[in-house]
């Protein structure tokens, strides 16, 4: 059971779910998916989440850095693989050896991956960015037939080949911001300026979670789902989401042991700079994670945590190690379980919860918590 057993604080990833996600996910987008690992699988353990996610079914990898992609071969990762961060003071060469697809925004890009292919003898395999409108990562609109054009005389040279040409949404998550329309418009000439050319890439990729799951037009060849792999919606309550219909699961449990718990009496303030005063006698619990957890300062006063089977406030300011929480009149010993955040299937909190209590998005509240605390794997 991900619940026990209990030492100090925790993260439980249940990679049952995140199996069950992507299977989930294949089948209602009816695409092939590329799982979205990097930044150490949101938080859920790169090389687990990748070989949770390959057994479900996930049809390729993406990740930023050339670290993560080379991590995931060493773990024995060996199917397709996509890079699209790397520095330019980095090499290659492990990259291509690796046959990990990277990312190319600049013509000095692929001289760059060229060169490498040409070194290791390999043919190294490319897929172009173009920017349609986040202003991000990726060729602008105005230098992309000069890359088209290079990498179109690479390829034909043998010293490349082009397997993809991709984008990335700005505001997908927003069916009201015309961006997203405007991008696909983008993203569609430019594909025709490549085939123009004469590059016939395997995959056009453009949508993340959100825009899998509410702009079917946007599927195209395949989809990169990250935050929905890991059973977050990436569009909390827009009208009309399958999310509801979907079932996924949310693989992540933060959860801790209480340390401490006391009475205090009213007109009491709590936690530095008594933010919160109790008016009435209350207890008070000790939860031992705290902004060097990555837990937001902005949850003090917002966010509740679940214990003894109720949700409890967070009351005073979230400290370096240590937060408060309101236990009421509730008989609850120390060393009970608190849980941050969970699935929600029993009332506790979720992710999502975290995110509205800190103004932020769950994607932050996952991917930053750790510090001291231990990640388990079930
Ligand atoms: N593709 C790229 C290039 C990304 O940077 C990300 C993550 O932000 C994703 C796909 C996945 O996005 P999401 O987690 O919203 O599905």
């Amino acid at each position: 059971s991900p619940r026990t057993p209990l030492r100090r604080a925790e993260i439980v990833i249940d990679l049952a779910a995140i199996r069950h996600n992507v299977k989930r996910l294949r089948d209602h987008l009816r695409t092939p998916i590329m799982t979205v690992v990097k930044a150490d699988g949101y938080g859920h353990g790169l090389v687990e989440a990748g070989r949770a996610a390959r057994e479900g079914g996930a049809d390729w990898l993406g990740v930023a850095s050339a670290d993560e992609a080379l991590a995931l071969r060493e773990a024995g990762d060996v199917g397709r693989l996509l890079a699209w961060l790397i520095m330019p003071s980095e090499p290659v060469e492990d990259l291509v050896a690796a046959d990990i697809d990277i990312t190319a925004y600049t013509v000095a890009d692929l001289v760059k991956f060229a060169t490498a292919g040409d070194e290791l003898g390999m043919t190294p395999r490319v897929q172009l960015k173009i920017d349609t409108g986040l202003s991000r990562g990726g060729a602008a609109l105005a230098d992309w037939s000069a890359l088209v054009a290079r990498a179109r005389s690479l390829e034909a040279e043998g010293a490349i080949r082009v397997t993809g040409i991709w984008s990335h949404f700005s505001a997908s998550e927003n069916p009201a911001d015309p961006i997203s329309d405007l991008q696909e418009k983008v993203f569609g000439d430019a594909v025709a300026i490549a085939e123009e050319a004469g590059l016939r890439p395997e995959v056009r990729h453009l949508a993340n979670s959100a825009g899998a799951l509410l702009r079917p037009g946007s599927r195209l060849d395949l989809v990169r789902v990250g935050v929905a792999t890991y059973g977050i919606d990436p569009a909390p309550g827009v009208e009309g989401s399958p999310w509801p219909e979907l079932g996924l699961v949310p693989a992540m449990t933060a959860r801790a042991e209480l340390a401490l718990v006391k009475r205090i009496g009213a007109g009491e303030g709590v936690s530095y700079n008594h933010t919160w005063v109790a008016e009435e006698p209350t207890s008070v619990g000790l939860v031992p994670v705290g902004y060097a957890e990555g837990i937001q300062r902005s949850a003090g006063n917002r966010a509740t945590v679940w214990v003894g089977g109720a949700r409890r406030p967070v009351r005073g300011t979230v400290c370096m190690d240590q937060i408060v929480v309101d236990l009421g009149d509730a008989d609850v010993e120390p060393g009970a379980e608190v849980v941050l955040w969970g699935t929600g299937a029993d009332g506790e909190p979720t992710a999502q919860d975290w995110a509205e209590a800190s103004e932020t998005i769950a994607y932050e509240v996952v991917t930053r918590i750790g510090g001291r605390m231990k990640r388990r794997h079930v």
